[in-house]
């Protein structure tokens, strides 16, 4: 894969902006956070078409201060980041209030208990022009409160076009004592997929191949592309006519 000139150094400052902002949101509103999880060492890939998208998602975790109510936090947080550039777009907070008590909110709807709470939080979400998310969310029946910065997907490889592989074996390779394989014909990658062990597909990109589940080549031939006539079974055999003509 040939780097896209310039875009990894454009995502580690993306990174290194959203490291920075969360390091000081999380020592202002809740000193002593554990700022380890702020530095994944890899992106990861959230996007698979082509060419696939990659982003950096950094946490810091920290502890309520005892006599700060969850939503004077959230509160201090939005100003805080409000006042450097960062558009406050979503609060939740009371809704989420409202269902305490209830089990509507016990890891049903996908913003499930923070540990050690009583499950309903308020949420904080901010982005910042650059693309770049930041999530704080603040459980209020407990002390967590959680630090959640996303870079913006970005690119990191020129697209690739697939080229369909050549065969290992043709009728004119094929080893003594061997046929070409029934399946793939003597291509020895995975026929369904092209031995790229995925699929194109939607909403993500991609689908794992059902024919090889990854692992790229036939699974008849595990990617020889021909078969020994002598370990043929009975209904390999089957397959090649000629055999009992
Ligand atoms: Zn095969
Ligand atoms: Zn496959």
């Amino acid at each position: 894969m040939a780097e896209l000139p310039g875009a990894r150094v454009e995502l580690e400052l993306l990174a290194d902006d959203l490291r920075e902002r969360i390091g000081e949101l999380a020592e202002r509103l809740t000193p002593g956070a554990d700022l380890g999880m702020l530095f994944p060492r890899e992106p990861s890939v959230v996007d698979r078409h082509e060419p696939p998208g990659f982003r950096y998602t950094v946490m810091a975790r920290g502890r309520r201060p005892g006599g700060l109510g969850a939503p004077a936090l959230v509160a201090h947080a939005a100003d805080l980041l409000g006042r450097l550039d960062w558009d406050v777009t979503d609060r939740e907070g009371d809704a989420e209030d409202a269902k305490a008590g209830t089990d509507a909110e016990a890891g049903t709807d996908g913003r499930a208990a923070l540990s050690g709470g009583t499950g309903h939080r308020h949420v904080l979400t901010a982005r910042h022009p650059d693309g770049s998310v930041i999530e704080v969310r603040v459980d209020a029946g407990g002390p967590t409160v959680l630090y959640i910065g996303r870079t913006p997907v970005v690119a990191l490889y020129e697209p690739e076009e697939f080229r369909w592989p050549e065969p290992v074996r043709t009728p004119g390779t094929v080893t003594p004592g061997h046929l070409l394989c029934y399946e793939c014909d003597g291509l020895g990658a995975c026929a369904c997929c092209g031995g790229r062990g995925w699929l194109p597909d939607e909403p993500h990109g991609r689908s794992r191949c059902p024919e090889c589940a990854t692992r790229r080549v036939c699974p008849i031939c595990r990617g020889a592309g021909q078969l020994p006539v002598s370990l043929l079974s009975p209904y390999q055999r089957t397959m090649y006519p000629e055999l009992d003509g």
